[in-house]
């Protein structure tokens, strides 16, 4: 027997998703972001699912990159962050991984490298997020440093929105990018999934869709589904015990919730140890066999309490969709003060993973 806490992908609503940011995209190619573990729903599986569809991925590790090569995926493959040593430098080219590239530093390991094939390079411009990449000012001299280099390929000039999905809106960073990008005459890419949805004009040559793929909204005022996107990780467990409660009696660790009337409650076999937050407040949102309720107190290691009082037929055994179809998970990180990045990629490795086509 195993703990009854499941989480199931969807590989099909992956690839509805993907033809559907395929859709909406002016850029004539879309690199699929699979970082985390493709935001945790499996980077080997979901690049599989989408190894006919895509034009490429884009991923922060030199291992991942070299399993999707060794499982025979053979489109083009980013490095988002580049080569972290002078080591990485030298492999990439091996295994036709190219890389973002955003320092000076870079720039030397690459000359260093003796890679049998050139590294296909992607300038990175700090357009304004001031995360990774040469200042706009910076991009034409590195641009020149990268075209000397005989085993180096400039493929692309790229940059990355810190405001995309909000009011605040890509002009800026926009205005600071584009004259470099045209000037370069790379390919260019800069939009994420905020931006092939709100921002046309900065679709460039070739997208870089996250979030959307997994099914879930870069907005917050719109859930995945509501954009026309289908959720592709249901993470449930089921119901493994029943409480029957008066008024003024507390459920769980600190007290947090005291039933101000008589209660039944289930207590589910999901924790924050399954990378459920401890955080979610009271009232999350729950399905309880396909029905609405909502957590009741504070998130255990191992478990969490739902409220049954509306759900007679509800008991042990029955299953609680934590987030999926029936319960978005935009919702569940607004009750935890997060966003669905941070839930999806932080499923444990101890939840047990179901791939559904
Ligand atoms: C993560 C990431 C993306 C994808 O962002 P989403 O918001 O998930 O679409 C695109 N580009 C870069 C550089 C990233 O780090």
């Amino acid at each position: 027997m195993t703990r009854p806490i499941r989480l199931e992908i969807s590989l099909s609503a992956i690839r509805h998703n993907f033809l559907f940011t395929r859709q909406h995209a002016q850029a004539r190619h879309l690199f699929a972001v699979i970082k985390a573990d493709a935001y945790g729903h499996g980077v080997l599986d979901t690049a599989k699912t989408l190894a006919d569809l895509a034009d490429g991925f884009a991923l922060l590790n030199l291992e991942d990159a070299a399993r999707l090569r060794d499982a025979g995926i053979d489109k083009p493959i980013v490095l988002l962050e580049g080569p972290f040593d002078a080591a990485e430098a030298a492999a990439m080219g091996g295994y036709r991984i190219g890389g973002a590239v955003h320092s000076q530093e870079q720039i030397a390991w690459l000359a260093k490298g003796s890679a049998e094939r050139p590294v296909e390079a992607w300038l990175k411009v700090n357009s304004g997020m001031n995360r990774l990449g040469f200042r706009p000012q910076q991009a034409h001299d590195a641009l020149a440093s990268l075209r000397a280099l005989p085993m180096v390929r400039p493929s692309a000039i790229m940059t990355h929105f810190a405001t995309a999905d909000d009011d605040y809106g890509v002009a800026e960073q926009w205005a600071n990018f584009a004259p470099v990008a045209a000037q370069s005459g790379l390919p260019v890419s800069a939009a994420n999934s905020a931006a092939l949805l709100r921002h046309p004009h900065t679709h460039g040559d070739i997208g870089r869709p996250g979030i959307v793929l997994y099914g879930a909204s870069p907005f917050e005022d719109a859930t995945g589904a509501e954009l026309g996107l289908k959720p592709a990780m249901t993470l449930s467990a089921d119901i493994i015990g029943v409480q029957q409660l008066q008024a003024g009696d507390a459920v769980g660790y600190g007290r947090r919730f005291i039933a101000d009337r008589p209660m039944r409650i289930g207590i589910a076999a999901c924790g924050y140890a399954d990378g459920y937050p401890r955080i979610a407040a009271n009232g999350t949102p729950v399905a309880v066999d396909g029905q609405a309720s909502a957590t009741v107190g504070r998130v255990s290691m191992d478990m969490l309490a739902v409220d049954l009082s509306r759900l007679p037929q509800a008991g042990i055994g029955s299953r609680v969709e934590l987030w999926g179809p029936q319960v978005p998970i935009e919702k569940v990180a607004a009750c935890a003060g997060t966003i669905s990045y941070e839930l999806m990629s932080a499923v444990m490795p101890r939840v047990p993973r179901l791939l559904k086509d």
